[in-house]
């Protein structure tokens, strides 16, 4: 195994990050829809379907929908990450991927902008260099699977599908592309699971709570 390719949201990072979704939701799209009011968000959130259950995703595609780019995305990404409603979020031990970069050229494929990601890790003090790469699969991509960003990391590190391991919470968007191209796989559900597969031997938990003047 020469490169592993990680998910980013569920698999780095894990916890709910809204307390009150509605609210938080409403909040969020007034940021990233500055010029609606009250009435026409809450049309918005009934012509596109969006409830208490509809997933950061979801939102993103509606708001894709709506202006015909991912820029809405990554407008309602970027504006909302670090407000105050982003509860305590546990986040991947840092040193574990200091070492595990050592060893394997590690790469993330992830739904979140390449952007937000990269604040989240400032944040985390978590190092971009320990990544070979960050891909976006992007929203405008009619069909998007990762499968596509995978052959391309598989072919610019010049090795064979087993030398790949995929790590990712979601089996279907994660790890299904993953084995279509006959790459290994890892299912993840907690952190500890992702230490144990890789003999690391961790202290405590890493949280990170979010600063009034991270909004
Ligand atoms: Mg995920």
């Amino acid at each position: 195994m020469k490169v592993i390719i990680f998910d980013f949201d569920g698999t780095l990072h894990t916890g709910e990050p809204w307390s009150n979704w509605h609210s938080y939701m409403l909040d969020t799209l007034h940021y990233a829809l500055p010029k609606y009011t009250e009435k026409q968000i809450l049309e918005f959130l009934e012509k596109y379907n969006l409830t208490l259950d509809s997933m950061t995703s979801q939102i993103a595609d509606a708001l894709i929908s709506e202006f015909g780019t991912a820029q809405g995305m990554v407008d309602f990404q970027s504006k909302n990450i670090y407000r105050l409603e982003y509860q305590k979020l546990e986040i991947i031990n840092p040193g574990f991927l200091k070492n595990l970069s050592k060893k394997y050229n590690l790469y993330i494929v992830s739904n979140s902008p390449v952007a937000s990601i990269t604040r989240h890790f400032e944040h985390w003090e978590i190092d971009v260099k320990w990544f070979k790469g960050i891909f976006f699969n992007q929203f405008e991509n009619k069909n998007p699977t990762k499968g596509v960003f995978y052959r391309k990391i598989m072919e610019k590190e010049g090795v064979a599908p087993a030398d790949v391991l995929v790590v990712g919470d979601n089996v279907r968007d994660d790890l299904v592309p993953a084995e279509k191209l006959g790459m290994r796989t890892f299912h993840t559900t907690m952190f500890q699971d992702i230490y144990d597969f890789f003999g690391f031997k961790n202290k405590g938990k890493h949280t990170y709570h979010p600063k009034c003047n991270d909004a």
